[in-house]
């Protein structure tokens, strides 16, 4: 996945606005933040989506999510926030790259879009 665009960012190719980075991840600011704190946590390598996960990434999974709540803190977000990962046409992904949208700064409405 040479040309993909997370996959860019994560080798140094792209620049990003980095905030925090772990063996097997990166967190990086969104280009077009939809709340005061709009970071998206991505695996180093290539996985396309939830859906793509294989058995075997079980533990990528756990540690994308406990990455998530260390960038929370770091973030200051001690009243809440929101974890949304969007999958395939329907979930409105546009970046086919796994990618944890983390949301923050503001209360956020129920049901999505
Ligand atoms: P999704 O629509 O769930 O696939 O989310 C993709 C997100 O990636 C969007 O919120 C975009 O604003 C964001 N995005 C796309 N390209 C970049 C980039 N080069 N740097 C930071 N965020 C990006």
């Amino acid at each position: 996945m040479t040309d993909c665009v997370f996959c860019r960012i994560a080798r140094g190719e792209i620049d990003a606005r980095v905030v925090a980075e772990g063996p097997e991840w990166l967190a990086f600011r969104d280009l077009q933040p939809k709340a005061p704190t709009h970071v998206l946590l991505v695996p180093k390598r290539h996985v396309t989506n939830v859906d793509a996960l294989a058995d075997e990434d079980v533990g990528l999974a756990g540690v994308l999510l406990a990455a998530c709540r260390a960038v929370a803190a770091a973030e200051g977000l001690e009243d809440g926030y929101r974890v949304v990962t969007n999958v395939g046409e329907d979930g409105g992904q546009s970046v086919s790259h796994l990618h944890l949208h983390i949301l923050g700064g503001r209360r956020m409405g129920w049901p999505p879009g």
